[in-house]
């Protein structure tokens, strides 16, 4: 499931692809995906410039001419392909049709993209622009884990008092917006901070440390994604998808990464989820 760093991926690659373009002829070939399209989509976005696309948590938004914003979530399965395209000295041919390619988006400068969802749990609606971040996907997310809203007085605020694991108040949305299990379990890690400790029960000074780790594990995580668009040869147009190695995550049994630990890195089931932690450095 694609994490903030893989959205973020997605918009930078798609950002010279659509900003400034025209959708000349918007493709949907089914009513719904997680759930029903909206009305007339088709014939709405005919037409509209692309002015801005931006994200906020794991949504990727389009701001159009005609007034609206597009909303895409990409869900558990959902791709976003660009072609017809010429990046450096590489040209991305227009694929074959695919199965499960449900919304495409034939550019007036002759690029495609291409909204493919095997599973359908990704989503899409349009909306005002002036009402987007009040939008009920939206307004109840808590501020951008990069952004300024999101510093040390907020989150040991937001900790301080708080009875569940420090684990769950991070994947908490309403608390961070776009912080999923890969990454929370990669800053836990960093931060010495075990997956399980209460939230409440971390001193006003660890859980300002928090901060500038999130901030560390998601902007490398963005670089790594920036690295593998460069390398467009092995993108095949595909958007967001990156190696990555993480220093805890899936790691359970190997020794921990931290310099001088030598602990092993364990597994914890937490609200149905897997931590991955250091029992010996992370307290
Ligand atoms: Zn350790």
């Amino acid at each position: 499931m694609p994490e903030l760093p893989e959205v973020e991926t997605v918009r930078r690659g798609l950002s010279p692809v659509m900003e400034g373009a025209v959708i000349a002829r918007a493709e949907v070939n089914r009513p719904d995906l997680r759930w029903p399209l909206p009305e007339r989509m088709a014939e709405r976005l005919t037409g509209a410039r692309v002015e801005r696309l931006w994200r906020r948590s794991k949504y990727l938004l389009a701001d159009l001419s005609t007034g609206e914003t597009l909303l895409v979530h990409l869900g558990m399965s959902g791709r976003i392909l660009i072609s017809g395209v010429t990046i450096g000295d590489f040209h991305y041919p227009h694929p074959a049709p695919e199965n499960h390619d449900h919304v495409v988006f034939h550019l007036g400068t002759g690029a495609r993209v291409t909204f493919n969802d095997s599973r359908r749990f990704g989503a899409m609606d349009l909306m005002p622009t002036a009402a987007a971040e009040a939008h009920w996907l939206l307004r109840d997310l808590g501020p951008e884990p990069l952004g300024n809203g999101f510093d040390e007085v907020y989150l040991a605020a937001r900790l301080k008092g708080r009875r569940t694991p420090v684990k769950s108040a991070l994947l908490d949305q309403r608390l961070v917006a776009g912080l999923g299990n890969i990454y929370v379990c990669e800053a836990l890690h960093r931060a010495g901070i075990s997956p399980l400790r209460h939230a409440g029960r971390i001193s006003g000074k660890r859980a300002a440390g928090l901060v500038p780790v999130i901030r560390e594990v998601l902007a490398e995580a963005i670089e790594a994604g920036g690295s593998s668009l460069r390398d467009y040869r092995k993108a095949d147009g595909e958007l967001g998808y990156f190696q990555h190695s993480f220093r805890v995550y899936d790691r359970v049994g190997r020794p921990c990464p931290r310099p001088g630990c030598g602990g092993t890195i364990a597994r914890a089931v937490q609200s149905g989820r897997s931590s991955f932690y250091c029992p010996r450095c992370q307290r």
